[in-house]
């Protein structure tokens, strides 16, 4: 689908009207498709009720229909795109019913865990949306052998807390909200990444229910098949996700945090100075540099240099057990030699998950409309942001974010599991998570964002699959993937869902 099409389908439609009612009212559905979709839909959910389903099935016509389907979605540039049913699980034998169900009536599958990825795959046109959204349980923690079996719809934050009391961590990702159910099938860009390495490296089980309908066990012994699928699919994950079982770390006992500002104008020289600088830190600090609007205090001296209302701001976090240790690990970023020109400086503060998840949502605030492609990169920084600062610069959107964080220490590029589907690495990751507030905004914004891409392309060596858009550019999926990876899926899914039971990468998105 492309973002023309997108938007001019868009315009077609009424922004006071829901979406279902508005293909009605849009007349792209007549009144009798209509009410033959409602009625399949109703057959639909009683069958599924005779058969034993616990749960919520919510049918196409139903009042709360499009609160189902759109309004747990993080991203609130909505689709057009409806399933024709939503079911709401509270078991594994409610999953299973869905699957059997779906399978012997040809009905295609969508999954929905937290509904964070940001081009909305879990919404396809028709079929069955499973929504995970009641499985919120952290199963067990066992403190001793440092082991965790956790449901999908268990948040970062939530993983953090849990473990946290109890002297435990795990390698989560950043922002508080974000569900551990289609993170940890992404590859898991996590806190502490040096050490801890990404998320989907510290799972050592996984309890699905395949095409097939059956609940299954998947680990380096059994079912590998899909224990290297699930770690990295993604959005092509075939199979639905149950439970992980998962390896937890000691939590630090210190964890120091500095922050700089710095003019917009230093952008190209710090950026180089990061590049520079990262593989001299150790692998324990988190090392980020962020173009963003100036918060207010500062936005007048951002204006008078010419940087209208932007301003660069730079992160490293050591993950360590003694203040003595952390403040090593930053020294290197507190001597930066264009620290005469620092606007703030905040030099290892004392920090903890909690407040890092707090300034990680101040970033990236719940709300808003959304375009992201997070990409992975070899080159150095400064040709990423060269081709990008005056767009940036230039682009009125005070919520958007331009940022990469820098992996440090010597061992570069970071590395991914070596049996994993997740493949996809680079010395940087980040790019531009455009955000706006209003759908007056949607054309200019979106046009921004591509063609911010379009700048940075020639620098950019993949794609992290659940940080783009997968939906508007089919061809970002293959280039989230090295070596062979990403025809492999495509092998184990035929193998596995021989029926194509769930949508697959391209299915159901007009
Ligand atoms: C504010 C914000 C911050 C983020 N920060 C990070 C970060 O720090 N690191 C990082 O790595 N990522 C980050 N992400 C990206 C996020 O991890 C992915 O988009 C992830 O897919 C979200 O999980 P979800 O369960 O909400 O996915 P959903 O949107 O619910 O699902 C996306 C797709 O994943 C599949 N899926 C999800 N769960 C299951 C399951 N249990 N079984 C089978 N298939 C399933 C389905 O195909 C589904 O269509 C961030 C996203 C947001 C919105």
């Amino acid at each position: 689908m492309s973002n023309d099409r997108s938007l001019s389908r868009r315009s077609l439609l009424k922004k006071s009207l829901t979406i279902t009612g508005g293909l009605m009212a849009s007349g792209l559905l007549d009144p009798l498709a209509w009410a033959r979709l409602v009625e399949i839909s109703e057959q639909r959910s009683a069958a599924l009720k005779k058969m034993g389903f616990k749960g919520t099935v919510v049918k196409r016509g139903d009042k709360t229909f499009d609160s189902y389907v759109y309004g747990e979605l993080w991203n609130k540039l909505h689709p057009e795109r409806s399933p024709d049913i939503v079911c709401v699980v509270e078991s594994d034998d409610d999953v299973i019913t869905c699957i059997k169900f779906a399978s012997a009536n040809k009905i295609k599958v969508a999954v929905r865990g937290g509904g964070h990825n940001w081009c909305q795959p879990s919404v396809r046109q028709g079929g069955m949306l499973i929504d995970l959204s009641r499985l919120t349980r952290v199963v067990s923690i066992d403190k001793d052998n440092k082991k965790a079996i956790v449901e999908p719809i268990v948040s970062n934050r939530e993983m953090q807390k849990a473990l946290n009391a109890l002297g435990l961590s795990y390698p989560t990702g950043h922002c508080p909200q974000v569900k551990m159910s289609g993170y940890l099938l992404s590859g898991g860009m996590a806190w502490n990444h040096g050490v801890w390495g990404p998320g989907v490296g510290s799972i050592e089980a996984i309890d699905l229910v395949t095409a097939e309908g059956k609940l299954i066990k998947a680990s380096a012994t059994e079912n590998q098949d899909f224990f290297w699928a699930c770690r990295g699919a993604g959005p092509a994950t075939f199979c639905v996700v149950l439970r992980y079982h998962l390896k937890l770390y000691d939590l630090p006992k210190y964890i120091g945090s500095s922050a700089y500002y710095f003019p917009y104008s230093q952008l190209l020289a710090l950026s180089d100075w990061v590049s520079q600088t990262a593989p001299k830190l150790p692998a324990n600090v988190e090392f980020s540099i962020f173009a963003i609007t100036a918060p207010d205090k500062y936005k007048e001296q951002c204006a008078a240099d010419g940087s209208k209302d932007k301003i660069v701001l730079v992160t490293a976090v050591s993950f360590t057990d003694t203040r003595e240790q952390a403040l090593k690990d930053l020294d290197l970023v507190d001597k930066c030699p264009l620290m005469d020109h620092a606007l703030e400086r905040n030099f290892c503060a004392e920090t903890n998950f909690e407040k890092l998840f707090d300034a990680s949502g101040a970033l990236w605030p719940e709300n808003l409309r959304c375009k992201v492609d997070a990409i992975f990169s070899e080159s150095n920084l400064q040709k990423l942001y060269g081709p990008v600062k005056d767009h940036f610069r230039d682009f009125e959107s005070p919520q958007t974010v331009l940022m990469f964080a820098a992996f440090t220490g010597p061992d570069l590029p970071l590395k991914t599991p070596a049996d994993a589907a997740f493949s996809m690495t680079g010395n940087f990751y980040g790019g531009p998570w455009t955000m706006w507030q209003e759908a007056k905004d949607d054309s200019r914004s979106i046009a921004w964002h591509e063609k911010c891409i379009q700048l940075m392309s020639p620098e950019i060596c993949g794609h992290y699959v659940s940080e783009t858009d997968t939906i508007d550019h089919a061809d970002y999926n293959k280039k989230a993937y090295k070596g062979k990876n990403f025809e492999r899926l495509a092998v184990l899914r035929k193998k596995h869902d021989p029926q194509g039971l769930f949508f697959d990468w391209h299915e159901g998105l007009s």
